[in-house]
């Protein structure tokens, strides 16, 4: 997606007549409307040949009550003349063919072209966010927005506009021709049809009201249910599951109470419009018998019965085309509500930036924290680091260690810039973290993590994965013969690089130039493993309390 300059949107606000705010921001609505527009731009080419062939396929439809009327007159006088009529008619129906399919191709392959760059658009933008931002937003909820927000937004600038170019067209098409075939009929439609269309609309208004309330309620039960089905562990340890049905339950109820009155308002609403249509077209069957009636005894008032046919059809045709015509006003909204959701995705800047230019000679550097302080942007109320300092120098690997939630993984993420400090510096090679270019060190850091994760795509794949290739599994998933082999593996890898470990075992602690002891987001204890065990600390205690539980688990074996 490629922003417009300011000024070059602005004037196209100002050519369209959009409604500016008072700081020269374009009202939202009709923002995005534009916007959707020059998003559109490439395929007007092609949306223009489908307009012009829909002037074709739409006049053809727009005549043909015309030409069944005709027929009946003709019929009434000479088969010639019946001939002519339906070889005409013929000619005019095989031309709207020919038009219809140049239509319905070429809005059709302008929508899809529209569409796969949307898509694209939006998840080149959703990518590039920063980790806090999937922290916060739920993972379905941008699959969404790749999917059905870019279709609704397609249907706008294709379907849509093309049923409103058609449909219109034949309301003022099918009218005209009414007026010319009976001044007199038609004055008598137009003097009941308004009052019932103004009714329906106010109508089907407020059964949207409801309808909206109703989608509110069950987005609300789907909540309940997505939470229930994702921690489905914790429900079941917990025997959650009634509970679950229960709350589930409830919530489905509300939006069931609603469904029932919608269900007796729509049958009122159906009912109603049947009504309404077959009293305005006795009216005009009534109306047009009398004139029918005065054909017969030769007043010059009359109108034949092919007349009355042809105008009884255009009558269905403007009424289809209003109820279109109103249906797509509901859609355009919905589209230009999905475009907000687009637009806000695709204009997110990152909160934490790559544009950091600067790269070193080379990344055999130290790792330094100074006072780091830290606050995932999903918790705002609980600080995760508290001042955390320390130093890894070069080629010297250090271990993390400390309870569970103390802080270690923070510390890692923190080094591959997944997010920001709140306060203080991280340093690498005597660089702070925020002038590097951080696609290039993310590069030079390699990851061996515990829970190893697979994409969906070969083993092969999956292990050269990024380009330099990081080892899927770490040691405490696996057997102790392989466990052997992987760690040897990791040895020699480690060699010569700086290490940062967050060790389990005592084996890798031992060998570690540092341990660091976090815990609760501070730093309680640093020094060697032999210094720490003599200062009879929270690190003798782990370690204590370590042995222990190998010992025991060696006695149950
Ligand atoms: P450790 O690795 O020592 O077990 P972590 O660094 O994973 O600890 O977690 C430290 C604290 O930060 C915990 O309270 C944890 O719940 C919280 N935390 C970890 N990741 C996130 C996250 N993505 N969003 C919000 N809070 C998090």
């Amino acid at each position: 997606y490629k922003k417009l300059p300011k000024m070059r949107v602005r004037h196209i606000y100002n050519a369209v007549g959009v409604e500016v705010d008072v700081d020269g921001t374009p009202k939202k609505r009709e923002a995005s409307l534009v916007r959707i527009a020059v998003l559109a731009k490439p395929e007007f080419p092609l949306l223009s040949v489908g307009l012009f062939a829909l002037l074709f396929s739409s006049g053809s439809q727009i005549v043909a009550p015309l030409f069944f009327g005709l027929v009946i007159d003709a019929a009434q006088t000479s088969i010639a003349k019946l001939n002519r009529v339906v070889v005409i008619m013929l000619l005019i129906y095989g031309v709207g063919a020919l038009a219809s399919m140049i239509r319905a191709w070429m809005f059709e392959l302008a929508g899809q072209r529209f569409v796969a760059r949307l898509r694209k658009d939006v998840f080149t933008a959703i990518i590039k966010q920063e980790i806090g931002f999937f922290d916060e937003t739920r993972t379905g909820e941008l699959t969404n927005r790749l999917a059905s927000d870019t279709q609704v937004v397609q249907n706008a600038v294709t379907v849509n506009i093309s049923m409103l170019v058609r449909y219109t067209f034949q309301i003022i098409g099918s009218l005209v021709l009414m007026f010319l075939l009976s001044a007199k009929l038609t004055a008598v439609l137009l003097a009941v049809v308004p009052a019932i269309a103004v009714g329906a609309v106010q109508y089907g208004k407020f059964l949207k009201s409801l309808r909206k309330k109703f989608q509110d309620e069950l987005a609300d039960a789907n909540t309940t249910a997505e939470e229930s089905m994702s921690n489905i562990r914790t429900v079941r340890s917990f025997c959650g599951e009634r509970k679950a049905v229960r709350e589930y339950g409830e919530k489905i109820g509300k939006s069931f109470s609603l469904g029932r009155r919608i269900a007796v308002l729509q049958g009122v609403f159906q009912g109603g419009v049947n009504v309404m249509a077959f009293g305005a077209i006795t009216c005009v069957l009534w109306y047009g018998g009398n004139l029918l009636y005065a054909n017969t005894q030769d007043s010059s008032e009359g109108i034949t019965a092919g007349v009355l046919t042809s105008f009884l059809l255009f009558t269905l045709n403007v009424a289809m085309g209003f109820a279109f015509v109103s249906a797509l006003y509901g859609e355009f909204m919905q589209a230009v509500g999905a475009s907000i959701r687009l637009f806000e995705l695709l204009d997110r800047e990152p909160k934490v930036n790559n544009q950091g230019l600067c790269r070193l000679e080379e990344l055999r550097a130290e790792v330094a924290f100074d006072d780091v302080h830290f606050t995932y942007p999903a918790r705002p109320g609980s600080e995760v680091l508290k001042g955390v300092s320390f130093k890894v120098d070069i080629g010297s690997m250090v271990a993390l260690v400390g309870p569970s939630g103390g802080g270690k993984s923070t510390i890692v993420s923190l080094i591959e810039r997944f997010y920001d400090t709140n306060q203080g510096n991280i340093i690498l090679g005597g660089s702070n973290i925020t002038t590097l270019d951080s696609d290039w060190f993310r590069h030079k850091i390699a990851i061996v993590s515990q829970e190893p994760v697979l994409f969906s795509c070969s083993i092969r794949d999956n292990i050269t994965y990024g380009k330099e290739a990081s080892i899927d599994e770490a040691t405490s998933a696996l057997d102790s013969e392989s466990e052997y082999l992987v760690q040897e593996a990791i040895d020699r890898a480690m060699d010569g690089r700086t290490v940062l470990v967050i060790a389990h075992r005592l084996s890798t602690v031992k060998t570690a130039a540092l341990v660091i002891v976090i815990d609760k987001g501070i730093i309680v204890e640093q020094g060697t493993h032999e210094d720490l065990l003599a200062r009879n600390g929270v690190y003798r205690k782990l370690v204590l309390r370590q042995l222990t539980s190998e010992n025991a688990s060696l006695t149950s074996e």
